[in-house]
């Protein structure tokens, strides 16, 4: 479970929207990427970090490399390398919004 994750963040404007940046170092090329997200996802994503849930159902909107990023510390393009093009999740497309609030 990574931990290092929201030392650094801060909010910015992103279409219109105010959204939380957060910076993340790839594990393998330790290039620093940066992933947008609204409050709520944060949030969101601080309970995935807490070990609640699974990633790509708790922040579908996020782009599959950055979640894969944000959950494992591994780029988009180290997971091209190591893996291929395809991502490893392949349970998003045709799934309804299937919001779950366990609060
Ligand atoms: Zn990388």
């Amino acid at each position: 479970m990574q931990k290092e994750i929201m030392n650094n963040d801060n909010t910015q404007e992103v279409n219109n929207e105010r959204k939380i940046e957060i910076h993340k170092q790839c594990v393998f090329c330790h290039q620093m990427k940066t992933v947008y997200m609204t409050e709520d996802e944060y949030e969101k994503y601080e309970l995935h970090a807490a070990g609640v849930g699974l990633i790509q159902e708790m922040l579908p909107e996020i782009d599959k490399c950055d979640r894969e990023l944000l959950k494992s510390g591994i780029c988009g393009d180290c997971w091209k390398n190591m893996f291929g093009p395809a991502p490893l999740e392949q349970d998003e497309d045709g799934e309804d919004n299937n919001e779950e609030d366990n609060e």
